[in-house]
């Protein structure tokens, strides 16, 4: 096996976040620039501080990054250090990618694109459909605007704050659209009616994932859940959440977030390098990812 020695030529990328020690983008895209020879290299950029989030950016321009990505908790945080956005950052209200172009930032929301292409490969139609979506965070306004732009009906968000949820709904009825929105509390009482009239529910908060010690938890109670919706849940470490698995008793179509990450980090990797990473080889990559993190656990 040939080792990669970085030289003056090439080129960076990372991935900006708080704590990243669980993330599957660095195997993703260091693989994809091995294989098909690409003289770039993708590391973690831990940036502990919000307040020092300007200074970051800055440093990374100074040492000519071509871009990065952006995770929890800066995907909001970081638009008023960016010089342009796409029209899907724009509508999401948050910016997942970066690209660096000599030294002038533009920031994408490659989440709305892989979330986008998993519903439509699923074979879910969302047009005229009602949508539950649990969670107001970064992950939750990427669904919403990829829903929209599949001309969802109606979205009920449901939160733990329930200020957030608020402040969502204002954020995408100040946008043109022809959705219906609505809010309700993550309590049993004031959520029960939506996720039964549901035809899709969305979980976009932490609550099952193993890394946050909540994989036995459940976000809502499934007693409404029915064989009619379609439940996905954007965890993918474990790849079947508890939510998964009672959505699944309940005869409901299933799907974790293993899809949506794969295709934003391939969106990702295109605008950075104008081509396509292998993709199934990114499957078996992920999957082994996750597969180990658990083991680690
Ligand atoms: P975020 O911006 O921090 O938002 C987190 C959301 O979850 C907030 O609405 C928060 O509610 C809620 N939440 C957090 N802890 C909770 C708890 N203990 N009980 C109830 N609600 C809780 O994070 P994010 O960027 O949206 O990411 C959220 C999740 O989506 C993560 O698990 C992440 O791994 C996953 N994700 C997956 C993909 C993918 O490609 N598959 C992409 C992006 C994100 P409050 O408003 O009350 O704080």
């Amino acid at each position: 096996m040939s080792i990669f020695i970085p030289n003056n030529e090439t080129k960076l990328y990372g991935l900006l976040g708080k704590t990243l020690s669980h993330s599957i983008s660095p195997s993703l895209h260091n693989t994809g620039f091995r294989d098909l020879d690409i003289n770039a290299i993708y590391l973690m950029l831990e940036c502990k501080e919000k307040e020092l989030l300007e200074d970051y950016i800055q440093s990374l321009k100074n040492l000519n990054f071509g871009g990065w990505n952006v995770t929890i908790p800066y995907k909001e945080d970081i638009i008023p250090y960016l010089n342009g956005f796409s029209s899907l950052a724009r509508d999401a209200g948050a910016v997942n990618t970066v690209l660096n172009r000599r030294g002038r930032l533009t920031g994408y929301n490659t989440d709305v694109i892989g979330f986008q292409r998993q519903i439509e490969e699923a074979g879910f139609v969302v047009k005229d459909k009602k949508a539950v979506v649990i969670g107001a965070g970064g992950a939750a306004r990427a669904v919403i605007a990829a829903l929209i732009q599949l001309n969802l009906a109606e979205v009920t968000i449901i939160n733990r704050t329930l200020e957030n949820a608020a402040e969502l709904v204002e954020l995408f009825k100040e946008k043109e659209s022809k959705t219906e929105f609505s809010y309700a509390a993550l309590k049993e009482s004031e959520y029960k009616e939506d996720i039964k009239n549901a035809d899709l529910i969305i979980n976009t908060t932490p609550i099952g994932m193993y890394s946050n010690k909540m994989e036995k938890k459940l976000v809502i109670n499934p007693e409404y859940i029915n064989e009619n919706q379609f439940v996905l849940d954007l965890i993918y470490n474990p790849l079947k959440t508890e939510l998964l698995k009672e959505a699944e008793k309940k005869g409901a179509q299933i799907g974790n977030g293993l899809p949506t990450l794969i295709y934003q980090a391939e969106a990702a990797f295109k605008l950075w390098t104008k081509e396509m990473p292998k993709k199934k080889k990114w499957k078996k990559i992920a999957e082994a990812a996750v597969n180990d993190m658990i083991e680690i656990e």
